[in-house]
């Protein structure tokens, strides 16, 4: 998606990706090399003017490596940063950001002490390679607890409070090179299993204060990692406010609207970004409802059919829990799109994917 949005601005790319079966191959040229082969990475480095990563599992070292070389944007530290969960949480602690309570976790020994400090329910998450829900564990009871005090991978964690909350917001921004910022409006979104399902942008009812936290948030985090690039944090609300639960140092899965959706996507902007270019509007256009395919895909022709309906299909092997493409509607209003929302055909009439989900 990011060569897609930066073919028609004459931007040239190679990808760096250990499978051969990365997609990408299909429309740009690719090195096939795992992220800690200095030749590989060498090669892909050859020549270019910027690098930049959309996966936030990329190994520190392989950008540290790069960054000798070339310009690696966004800046190394934000990936160190977000791929660690505890100093994520301390930053947004340092920064007065609110997030869930929490505690680390060295070792299982302290588990009991930790859910004791924190009270249950918990989650309790790797601190490092968790995303779409791997590495969590939510523990209701003193059995569960128990149960995981034996089975918990020996790797440290952190305990957080399990949030009740009233529903899931994301915020994309984007900073320029030359400090220049902007903010995409906050976006609704519900998971199942861990993995997100559907995003509504801009998320509707949002209460003026929500929207200033969200910036805030965004703008602190941008400017104290000197950021360049596109930026999401993703956020619960509860009781009126906003808790920080985790950052992506990239182009995000709940932006992927913006496609169709705004008037600049995140795609666009972050190539404009780490280029030194000037951002585009973030401004969104209608709203818009962004559903990911999950492991199963539906019949192009029944998705095409439907009038404002956008399908986006990645040409990956399906495969249980995969994210294989994903289909953006958009309407001129919230209520329209609520309504076109029917229409769509039966594989969309899940529970996951009912707009209401989190929020009756
Ligand atoms: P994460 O990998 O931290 O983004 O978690 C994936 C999803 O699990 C989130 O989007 C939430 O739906 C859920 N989740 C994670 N942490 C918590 C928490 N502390 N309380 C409640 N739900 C959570």
């Amino acid at each position: 998606m990011l060569a897609l949005a930066g073919y028609p601005l004459g931007m040239r790319f190679r990808f760096l990706d250990p499978s051969p079966e990365a997609p990408v191959g299909r429309i740009a040229p690719r090195v096939t090399g795992d992220y800690s082969d200095r030749g590989a990475l060498e090669k892909f480095a050859h020549g270019l003017e910027v690098v930049t990563y959309e996966f936030e599992n990329v190994p520190v070292d392989a950008a540290h490596f790069l960054a000798k070389k070339v310009a690696v944007l966004p800046p190394p530290v934000a990936l160190e940063t977000a791929q660690d969960r505890l100093r994520e949480k301390q930053l947004f602690d340092k920064l007065g950001i609110a997030t869930t309570q929490y505690a680390a976790l060295d070792s299982a020994y302290d588990l009991e002490a930790a859910v004791k400090k924190i009270g249950m329910p918990v989650v309790v998450k790797t601190r490092r390679m968790g995303y779409d829900g791997k590495g969590q564990w939510v523990l209701r009871t003193a059995e569960e607890v128990k149960v995981a005090k034996e089975n918990l991978p020996k790797v440290p964690c952190i305990v957080e409070k399990f949030v009740a909350f009233r529903r899931e917001l994301s915020v994309l921004a984007v900073r320029g090179r030359g400090g220049e910022t902007a903010l995409y409006p906050l976006v609704e979104n519900h998971h199942r299993s861990g993995i997100l399902r559907l995003s509504l942008a801009p998320a509707p009812e949002i209460a003026p204060e929500i929207r200033k936290e969200a910036e805030e948030a965004a703008g602190k985090v941008l400017e104290a990692l000197s950021y360049v690039g596109v930026l999401a944090i993703e956020f619960f609300e509860c009781e009126g406010h906003l808790l920080a639960n985790e950052m992506a140092p990239r182009v995000h899965n709940s932006g992927h609207w913006t496609i169709e959706g705004a008037v600049t996507s995140q795609f666009e902007n972050h190539l404009r970004a780490i280029q030194g270019l000037p951002l585009g509007a973030t401004t969104p256009i209608g709203a818009s409802a962004m559903i990911n395919l999950i492991g199963e895909v539906p019949e192009s022709k029944q998705v095409l059919a439907v009038p404002s309906a956008h399908l986006h299909l990645y040409g990956k092997e399906p495969r249980a829990g995969r994210k294989l493409g994903h289909v953006t509607l958009r309407a001129p209003s919230f209520e329209n799109l609520v309504s076109r929302f029917g229409s769509l055909p039966g594989f969309f009439q899940r529970p996951e994917f009912c707009l209401n989900g989190n929020r009756a």
